[in-house]
């Protein structure tokens, strides 16, 4: 690994005020990382760029605010044994290349499972709100039209940049989409393949296409190899292992509180647990979400706030709980009775209650439309299992309660703008972004929200960091 050793740049006092810069400069004399590139955000892209930047001779360090290295994936380990149920990130889909890879790294076995082969369960669509069973409802399976729709913009998961002219389908909310291609029989199916969304029907179509992407639909087919799964269900373990692996360089259950960017040198003051450390980089990789609140320590000039503060966000959060009595084997989706809306239920709500590889647990999907607190979304989770088990299970007052074994929230999710903004070139200007003050940008809101679209854009982006 190449460390530099070239003097500490002098800092140049731009628009900083007074806090930032008196931090920076106390931070900055006594505790410097001296680094090729800061990365921000240890997830799917964070850790692959490290990997792949360490191999191409670069120092790094990655600043990532959760404890543990991993993003969107969460794996709970049955206490006392070695089985692991993955709740967050389950499959991997798409770039090939890229996912074999990063998995590679670390000697991960993967297998591939045919979706199939891999349901969760016998379906029951239950209305979690009102605790009526719906045995009758049988939502159209068959995406063909929306499909066939997608297959028309096969680089659009792989790009910021959207195609030019902006085709009028992408902009469309997904209702009028629905409308036009009258695919209403298929509404609920989508919308439970695109959870984390939100309200599915208000979004410009573009966020539909680009979560249902080719690669998704590809691994869908039945002629289709399938998803690439790792053997020992254990997703997390190649994120443990890098973060052990990096030592000093991963700074974990961390934040920076204020930057100072330029066109050859990148400043950060950086909030450890313990200390407050400066890391001076060539180059900075922002591959947190890039929410305003996200980055606005990063010192924004006006160009780059104008473009983040237009984000806005969902919540996806998910878990597991412990609940005994539910028929093994069975899956409960959440479906509203009332027929208007495709009986698409009304959000912040769960999605659906899932076996696991572990009788008696269940991994459950929480959705809301704007942000909420963890401790209400733990709160409604563990009223909703109570809620619809005493709907679905006899006897089931006299059970043990519902515990929520393990959590993990994916606010925010999906980063999203305005259709308006989107036909006023928002995304070729923050793909222009690239670079501007010696940073870059990488992860889903830049190609989609497919682990492999991150990696396979992430592996064509750092060659030009370095230019
Ligand atoms: C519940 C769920 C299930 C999914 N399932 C799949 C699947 O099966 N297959 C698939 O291909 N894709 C799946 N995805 C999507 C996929 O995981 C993502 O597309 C991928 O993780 C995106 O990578 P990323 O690097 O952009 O974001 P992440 O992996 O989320 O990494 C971003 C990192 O930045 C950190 N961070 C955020 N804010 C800050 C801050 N202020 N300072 C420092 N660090 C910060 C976060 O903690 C996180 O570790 C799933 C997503 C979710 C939410």
């Amino acid at each position: 690994m190449h460390v530099s050793h070239r003097p500490l740049p002098r800092l140049k006092l731009l628009t900083f005020s007074f806090l930032a810069w008196t931090s920076i400069h106390t931070a900055y004399a006594s505790n410097v990382l001296e680094r090729d590139i800061a990365i921000i955000g240890g997830g799917a892209s964070g850790v692959y760029a490290a990997l792949r930047l360490r191999e191409m001779n670069h120092s790094f360090a990655i600043v990532e605010e959760r404890d543990h290295f991993g993003g969107h994936v969460s794996t709970y380990t049955v206490p006392g044994t070695e089985t692991h149920i993955d709740y967050g990130a389950q499959g991997f889909g798409g770039d090939e290349d890229s996912i074999r890879r990063f998995f590679g790294y670390y000697d991960i076995p993967l297998v591939r499972v045919k979706l199939a082969e891999v349901g969760f369960g016998k379906t029951r669509y239950v209305d979690f709100k009102t605790s009526t069973e719906l045995p009758d409802f049988r939502p159209d399976q068959n995406i063909s039209v929306l499909a066939r729709e997608v297959y028309k913009y096969p680089e659009l998961s792989l790009n910021t940049a959207l195609p030019s002219p902006l085709p009028e389908d992408l902009a469309l909310t997904f209702r009028d989409f629905v409308t036009k291609y009258g695919i209403e029989s298929s509404v609920f199916s989508i919308y439970f393949q695109t959870e984390g969304l939100g309200d599915l029907l208000s979004k410009p179509t573009l966020y539909v296409f680009k979560y249902l992407n080719p690669a998704y639909l590809d691994g869908q087919l039945p002629t289709s190899p399938g998803f690439f799964v790792t053997e020992r269900a254990f997703n997390q373990e190649v994120y443990l292992r890098a973060q052990a692996d990096f030592g000093a360089s991963a700074l974990v259950s961390s934040r920076v509180v204020a930057a100072q960017r330029n066109d050859s040198r990148v400043v950060l003051v950086v909030k450890t647990p313990t200390r407050t450390q400066t890391i001076v980089a060539r180059k900075l990789l922002v591959t947190m979400p890039p929410t305003l609140a996200n980055m606005r320590p990063l010192d924004l000039d006006a160009r780059e706030h104008g473009l983040f503060s237009r984000f806005e966000a969902q919540g996806w959060y998910v878990g597991l709980v412990n609940a005994t009595g539910f028929v093994a084997g069975h899956e409960f989706i959440n479906a509203a009775a009332a027929h208007s809306q495709f009986h698409l239920p009304q959000l912040p709500a769960l999605y659906q209650i899932s076996p696991t590889r572990v009788e008696g647990i269940h991994l459950v999907r929480y959705g809301s439309p704007s942000y909420m607190t963890e401790s209400d979304v733990r709160a409604d989770i563990v009223r909703t299992v109570d809620r619809v088990r005493r709907a679905v299970v006899p006897n089931a007052a006299s059970l043990p309660s519902v515990e929520l074994l393990a959590f993990s929230s994916h606010w925010p999710f999906s980063l999203r703008v305005s259709a308006s903004d989107m036909a006023g070139g928002f995304y070729t200007r923050l793909d222009a972004l690239q670079g501007h003050r010696s940073t870059w940008y990488t992860g889903a809101t830049f190609s989609s929200t497919t682990a492999s679209h991150v990696w396979n854009f992430t592996e064509r982006l750092l060659p030009r960091v370095f230019e």
